[in-house]
């Protein structure tokens, strides 16, 4: 990939149990790659990019609370759904999702948006795969001024036959060599 993404080449974990991650303040950096996410492939076309991941895992406020955060991004090639032609959308998550074991106490978490019980070590490409499928747009479609159904102007198709008529025939020259043999 391009160079700016060095960072990328960190080796992640198929499992990992986000709360032993938080207990010790772990950071997870690099790639996924795309086929991991089936769901999320569906959405897009050939020629999108494995997914970049930064995820910090922490303790939070209370007592058997903890935290995970950063950023997902991917850039997915798919199909505008006003011209129907592929385009680039990079898709970008910003997840923060509270962590508690099964049966620990969650007062004061009731404001809180988004909680993930941790029951057992999970895979790590099924929740970056869930948060990214969150931050999918609705209808993806081009920017209405680069969308080419959204400034769709009549192209007018005269003039090929002119050109057509001055190109040589190639198999003219073949028909000459049938001829005298
Ligand atoms: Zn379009």
């Amino acid at each position: 990939m391009s160079p700016s993404w060095k960072e990328s080449h960190g080796h992640l974990p198929a499992t990992i149990d986000p709360i032993q991650l938080a207990e010790r303040g772990a950071r997870l950096t690099g790639t996924l790659p795309l086929k991991s996410m089936p769901r999320l492939m569906q959405t897009c076309l050939e020629g999108s990019d494995d997914v970049s991941v930064d995820l910090l895992f922490e303790r939070g406020e209370g007592e058997q609370v903890f935290v995970m955060h950063g950023t997902l991004r991917v850039r997915l090639r798919m199909t505008c759904q006003r011209c129907l032609e592929g385009m680039d959308r990079v898709v970008e998550a910003a997840p923060w999702l509270l962590l508690t074991r099964p049966g620990s106490r969650r007062d004061r978490l009731d404001d809180e948006p988004d909680i993930l019980v941790v029951d057992k070590p999970l895979p790590l490409s099924a929740l970056v795969e869930d948060e990214l499928l969150l931050a999918l747009p609705m209808v993806p479609t081009h920017a209405l001024n680069e969308c080419p159904a959204g400034t769709y102007v009549k192209q007018d198709t005269a003039g090929g036959g002119s050109a057509e008529g001055k190109k040589k025939n190639p198999f003219a020259a073949l028909n000459g060599l049938k001829k005298t043999s």
